[in-house]
């Protein structure tokens, strides 16, 4: 084993330092793929029982009626998510999109919308009007209301309770943290804030934002009073094999209004050609439990690796998690643009290719990206990123296999040592 790292660029001191890391966490893994199977069973159970036969997997063209690969994978989606109904399509083009067409559906002109968990995830910005932009709800005169979490991480019950009135329609909870400091909320948390919601308000939609958050744990945001829960299929769920996608899990009155916005009222979920991704879609479903697991594993190795060298990890290495994502202060320039090139470095496109700090629109600071996936910016796929300003936090996630997750820590480390800005 140790010549084959070696083969790979790894030397003996990273290999041994990484070796012994691994030994530590052999209990943790072992939760980690309980949940796996756990999470299998409740994938297989929803393929058996809604019948899944060889016709499903091949899709449709033009309108797209009668997709019956289409509508059975819907009812899967709705079993495995305990849910009433789900829209689950190739045309939702990522989670944006997703999050989009669950809040313009459901909201009408004079209806608040409430985030009690703090500033939403960056590309929510331009949805909600935030930052002002074309075609936002705040153009179409819906407002806006946000409660910060307290300092501690808690729910401010009071604040949120003040913000609470007779427009508000609709509260969004994002459960990963993004790439945000605060912690990411556990589904069970998510049930209590919601619980407390609806007692004030029993009407009011709760939509909660599930990216990176799918079969982290054995029960979902729906299964603890959620009316929506909304991702991508470039993430967890599409299981590293679906090409583009999103989905919205639901109330059947919620997912009925973006099924008429996300194609035309009158069409709804009829339409909808699936082409030729109906086989990628179920296929990676029953792949994501344990590619989820894998890139779990990724995220608990790392941030121990990076602890245990004197590196401020989060969430840190001992913390139970609730979605994939990895943060690390690498404290430095050098530092995060050496991590970045380890991750390129040990993927299996790309491998050859340097990444580059770059401006990016939306952000103050250049930002490096490191990916090489098989889908165009698939982050269930390993990859890194971070601004190029204090304090140097890379953000991470994914592997489609802990072993690549593994050789793609090992890498960043190997790059930060040739370069001397990591004790071993
Ligand atoms: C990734 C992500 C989004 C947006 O998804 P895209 O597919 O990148 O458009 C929204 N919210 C959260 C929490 C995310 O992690």
């Amino acid at each position: 084993m140790r010549e084959m790292y070696k083969n790979m660029g790894i030397c003996d001191e990273v290999y041994d330092y990484c070796d012994n890391i691994i030994k530590s966490l052999h209990d943790r893994f072992e939760e980690i793929d309980k949940n796996a199977e756990y999470n299998q069973m409740k994938v297989i159970k929803a393929m058996q029982d809604n019948k899944v036969a060889e016709m499903h997997l091949s899709g449709t063209t033009g309108y797209g009626y009668n997709d019956d690969g289409r509508d059975t994978l819907e009812k899967i989606y709705s079993d495995i998510f305990k849910t009433e109904d789900a829209l689950v399509r190739p045309q939702i083009i990522c989670g944006t999109h997703a999050l989009n067409v669950a809040l313009s559906s459901n909201l009408r002109p004079g209806d608040e919308l409430l985030s009690p968990v703090g500033k939403p995830y960056d590309t929510m910005d331009e949805i909600i009007g935030i930052r002002p932009s074309k075609g936002s709800l705040a153009e179409y005169g819906i407002t806006y209301a946000q409660v910060d979490l307290l300092p501690d991480g808690g729910f401010d019950y009071e604040g949120i309770k003040n913000a609470i009135n007779e427009r508000t329609k609709l509260v969004t909870i994002q459960r990963s943290k993004g790439y945000a400091s605060r912690p990411t909320l556990s589904v069970e948390r998510i049930g209590e804030l919601i619980s407390f919601i609806k007692d004030i308000k029993p009407d009011v939609i709760c939509m909660v934002d599930n990216c990176y958050g799918e079969f982290v744990e054995r029960i979902e945001p729906s299964e603890v009073g959620a009316d929506m829960i909304v991702g991508s299929l470039i993430k967890n769920p599409g299981g590293g094999l679906a090409p583009c996608g999103g989905y919205i899990a639901g109330k059947k009155e919620c997912v009925e209004q973006a099924a008429y916005r996300l194609s035309s009222p009158g069409l709804g979920k009829e339409v909808g050609a699936t082409l030729g991704v109906n086989q990628s879609f179920y296929q990676g479903l029953f792949l994501s439990p344990v590619v989820v697991a894998g890139a779990l594993k990724g995220a608990i190795f790392a941030a121990n690796v990076y602890e245990k060298a004197g590196f401020v990890v989060r969430p840190d290495g001992s913390e139970p998690r609730y979605d994939i994502i990895q943060a690390v202060e690498l404290g430095s320039a050098d530092g995060l643009l050496a991590f970045c090139k380890g991750i390129q470095a040990a993927a299996p496109v790309d491998s050859f290719v340097t990444p580059e700090p770059w401006p990016m629109p939306g952000y103050d600071s250049d930002v490096i990206m490191a990916a090489g996936a098989f889908v165009q910016g698939s982050s269930i796929e390993l990859s890194a990123d971070g601004p190029l300003k204090e304090p140097y936090s890379v953000f991470f996630q994914g592997g489609l296999t802990w072993y690549h997750a593994k050789l793609g820590i090992m890498m960043s480390v190997q790059k930060m040592f040739e370069k001397d800005l990591i004790k071993l």
